[in-house]
């Protein structure tokens, strides 16, 4: 076939695609998430909600503000552990937050914790119900557009356009969308909001996620046995994986510096508060020098916060959303009180302190195992 022929029949095939839309993706979603949905901690299975269970919205709002910047897998325990201590929104305001610090350890981006626990306070303040409605969710603290969107359709059933990277794929390829991601958001959001049906909107955004998840994956993405197979155009394409487009990514600037492990006789470890505000504010850390950008920053032990046996114990590196860090761990045995502004954390409290991920590989460098649970003596 000549390849004027070859570029129209595509033509003609992408937009019998596009004609195939939108109704048919909701009933062909819905369909295929009946039989595949992911079984979630937080979720009610579409049969459960056949029977007339609804989504509890403390557990919904919990489980999507964890997976802001996380994936499902690494919420999982972290949403059991929540819910156990704080089965519902009046329990987690009246929690001390320090111990939802302390809880909310390795998720990162701390300062959704923080939010977390103000949500809570003005919800729990005002009876204890959360808004029904996207204006009314975002409101509150840390309830952006697509945690509201989320929240309004998986709780309270209502039509609103969910969409996350997931949705953002899905969509891109469904409908062969060429404008690099970053400026294709709108029109990907016009899409979805024409697709979400009125019966169950609540299920389809949730069959959006679960489809880009675990079939139409950033890489091989199992088209085989997708349910939007024959009304998908990067299919016909020949290449789904070159959806969505991306513009080429800026390197992200590089960071230096120094942490130092200091251990008491009985192995405690020396610890002191970050200030509240600014990165992974509130949380705990062991004494570093200030994470410079110049190469020729302090990262050696003569910037150690006090003199010790320093002893130099590794490299660590670490990827925050706007640098990356590399920090020179040292460690040493200090004897007496600690420093001002300083405490001592004994070897079986580790664990339970609010340690950043970036903390917890530093402690770790210098002596392994010290960050996993260990019994008192
Ligand atoms: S057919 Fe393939 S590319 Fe298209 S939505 Fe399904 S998995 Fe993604």
């Amino acid at each position: 076939m000549a390849p004027a022929d070859q570029t129209r029949k595509t033509q003609a095939r992408k937009a019998q695609t596009r004609k195939a839309m939108p109704d048919d993706t909701a009933s062909r979603l819905l369909a295929w998430y009946d039989v595949h949905h992911r079984e979630l901690p937080w979720r009610v299975s579409p049969r459960e909600h056949a029977r007339g269970v609804r989504p509890d919205p403390y557990r919904i709002w919990l489980s999507e503000v964890m997976l802001q910047q996380t994936t499902v897998e690494a919420v999982k325990s972290y949403f059991r552990a929540f819910v156990e201590k704080w089965p519902d929104v009046e329990a987690l305001a009246a929690a001390p937050t320090e111990d939802v610090m302390k809880a909310w350890a390795g998720l990162g981006y701390y300062s959704r914790a923080r939010n977390l626990k103000a949500c809570a306070d003005l919800v729990a303040a005002r009876g204890g119900r959360f808004p029904d409605t996207e204006a009314g969710l975002r409101d509150l603290p840390g309830i952006g557009a697509y945690t509201s969107a989320a929240i309004t359709a998986i709780a309270f059933d209502r039509p609103a356009a969910v969409v996350d990277g997931n949705v953002e794929r899905v969509v891109s390829r469904q409908f062969s969308i060429t404008t690099p991601l970053s400026e294709a958001k709108t029109e990907i959001r016009a899409h979805v909001e024409a697709m979400v049906p009125a019966a169950r909107p609540g299920d389809f955004a949730q069959a959006m996620m679960d489809l880009g998840a675990t079939i139409c994956t950033p890489r091989r993405p199992r088209c085989m046995l997708c349910p939007l197979r024959e009304i998908c155009s990067a299919v016909v394409s020949g290449d789904p994986e070159n959806f969505p487009v991306r513009l080429p990514k800026a390197d992200k600037p590089q960071r230096r510096g120094a942490a130092f492990v200091a251990m008491r006789e009985d192995g405690a470890i020396l610890l002191r508060k970050r200030p509240d505000k600014g990165l992974l504010g509130g949380m705990t850390e062991v004494p570093t020098t200030g994470w410079t950008a110049r190469v020729d920053g302090a990262t050696t032990q003569a910037a150690a916060p006090f003199p010790g046996d320093w002893r130099r114990a590794g490299t660590i590196t670490h990827v925050f959303t706007h640098f990356a860090l590399e920090l020179e761990v040292f460690h040493a045995h200090i004897k007496g009180d600690a420093p001002a502004g300083h405490f001592w954390s004994h070897a079986h409290e580790i664990s339970g302190e609010a340690l950043p991920t970036v903390m917890k590989k530093a402690i770790e460098a210098a002596i392994p195992g010290a960050t996993k649970k260990q019994r008192p003596h």
